[in-house]
């Protein structure tokens, strides 16, 4: 495969082939090709780093409002290119058509609401005993390399960098191999039709047999102030070594698994739905998916048997089939993990009461009953279409049951009494958490993140500014008296 026919990266504002080798980007329902991505090596990633440096300080000067006026461009032509957009989703994601149009719809609000936060980077005038003006001043970075995953790429990928680039850094954006083009490239296209100054955006493609070499130049390169990274947690630690060790700052969005608490006075109803939709959602392939069910022992026979008459209505095939929610999973290695967990549950006395099998890249919506906490799949991140259901006696049981993970991304408490959701909330050990909901939410404006293994940082909202910009002290003096023998006679 020549590089003449890949897809090329954009580099300081023109379209590039890597120095690397030409990597597959397949379509994941057919296993067809969708893209052929140029690949690059550490001298690829070092040239545009050297463009995003070279870029920032003449995007720093901008005013903060015409920053703000190529955000909400870039969000304007997002929406004119929605059904293209959609279209890609499904066909590199392998995202069902309903999850890649509620992707493509949200994508502009993360643009807009970083164009908004151009006026929230505000200071302090803080009081001084010497009488200086004594002021306390936020200032860009500098460059912000981006990681981001393939589950959601056109949203991770932006939420990655909108607020980072809005406030006056540049940015060297790695997407995941499993989607160059929608989580990096499409971002490309939309940089260069809202006429961005070249070298501001920057998207460096490789394969994974490439990226130690090629992330490490973005994270270790002295240029590079930030890293913001979404993806695993077994790779989020990886970077955050590395980075640390760099003493560089680094937002780590990781992995999840999280629980749906349905306490004993839950609307069963409202519990069954929150549990389908949380587990179910893009094949159970999202960071906050639901992972374990924790129902009251008192109501746990009829819970099981309406979610799964519920789960039972779900279909898998085509992502282009409006019907067929379940789509199919990333990977082959991805679908041998879901597999592995669901056979490790089984040989361990977990009752299959629905699905437990794949079928080509499909995974079948499996409930299971009978879990325990020796099993992986109540331990291990799934991130497939598959509800493991525990049973707990009291709330002090539930709320045990669910702190007792490495994770702490998002948790759902389903109650009819919102003071008593409002307290199980305050002991869920989580980044987020929602009473009579889902684990599954979002908003362009939340600083959404987690604790204990599942991240460390917030994006989104006014911590977003605080983990892109540097807090600096600066003063101006009006006759500071020196200790005598300093001065002048
Ligand atoms: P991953 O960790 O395998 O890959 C994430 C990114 O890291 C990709 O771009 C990949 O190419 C890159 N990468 C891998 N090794 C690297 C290295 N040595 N140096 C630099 N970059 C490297 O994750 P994934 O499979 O793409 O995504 C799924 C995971 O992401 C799940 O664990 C999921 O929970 C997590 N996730 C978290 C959030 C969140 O907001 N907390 C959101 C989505 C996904």
């Amino acid at each position: 495969m020549s590089q003449s026919d890949a897809r090329q990266m954009y580099s300081n504002g023109t379209w590039v082939n890597g120095e690397g080798a030409v990597f597959d980007d397949l379509n994941p329902a057919n296993a067809g090709i969708f893209a052929r991505v140029t690949g690059a090596t550490r001298a690829d990633m070092r040239r545009a780093i050297e463009a995003a440096h070279a870029a920032q300080p003449g995007w720093a000067a901008l005013p903060h409002t015409e920053r703000a006026r190529y955000l909400l461009k870039i969000a304007d032509l997002i929406e004119t290119r929605q059904q293209d957009l959609i279209a890609q989703l499904v066909d590199e994601a392998g995202s069902w058509v309903g999850k890649a149009a509620f992707e493509a719809g949200y994508a502009p609000g993360i643009f807009r609401a970083a164009a908004a936060s151009v006026y929230q980077m505000t200071g302090e005038i803080v009081p001084s005993e010497l009488g200086k003006v004594s002021m306390l001043m936020r200032q860009p970075l500098g460059v912000v390399g981006v990681i981001s995953p393939w589950n959601f790429p056109l949203l991770l990928t932006g939420r990655g960098f909108a607020t980072a680039m809005a406030l006056g850094n540049t940015i060297v954006l790695k997407p995941s191999e499993e989607s160059p083009v929608t989580g990096g490239l499409v971002y490309a296209e939309l940089m260069e039709q809202a006429g961005l100054p070249p070298g501001v955006f920057n998207v460096v493609t490789c394969s994974r047999e490439q990226v130690s070499e090629v992330g490490d130049e973005l994270i270790s390169n002295p240029h590079v102030k930030a890293i913001s990274f979404t993806g695993s947690t077994a790779v989020g630690r990886i970077i955050g070594a590395r980075a640390g060790g760099l003493l560089k700052k680094c937002c780590l969005e990781l992995g999840g698994k999280d629980a749906l608490l349905v306490l004993d006075d839950a609307d069963l109803g409202l519990a069954v739905n929150a549990a389908t939709f949380g587990t179910f959602m893009h094949q159970g392939q999202i960071c906050m998916s639901v992972e374990r069910i924790i129902v009251h022992e008192s109501i746990a026979a009829e819970f099981t048997r309406r979610f799964v008459a519920n789960v039972s209505k779900l279909r898998y095939g085509d992502p282009w089939d409006m019907g067929k929610v379940i789509g199919p999973i990333i990977n082959a290695k991805q679908l041998a993990k879901i597999v592995d967990q669901v056979e490790d549950a089984r040989a361990r006395g977990a009752r299959i009461l629905l699905g437990g099998a794949s079928h080509g890249p499909y995974f079948e919506p499996t409930v299971m009953t009978d879990v325990t906490r020796d099993m992986k799949i109540f331990r291990e991140e799934n991130f497939g279409p598959v509800a493991p259901i525990l049973t707990a006696t009291s709330d002090d049981e539930a709320i045990a049951i669910a702190n007792d993970s490495e994770y702490g991304l998002s948790a759902g408490i389903i109650t009819r009494n919102e003071v008593r959701g409002l307290a199980v909330a305050a002991r869920v050990e989580t980044g987020m958490a929602h009473v009579n909901d889902s684990s599954v939410n979002d908003e362009p404006h939340i600083p959404f993140g987690g604790i204990k293994n599942s991240g460390l940082g917030r994006h989104g909202g006014r911590p977003a500014i605080e983990t892109f910009t540097e807090l600096r002290w600066v003063t101006v003096d009006r006759g500071r008296h020196y200790p005598p023998p300093f001065v002048e006679s």
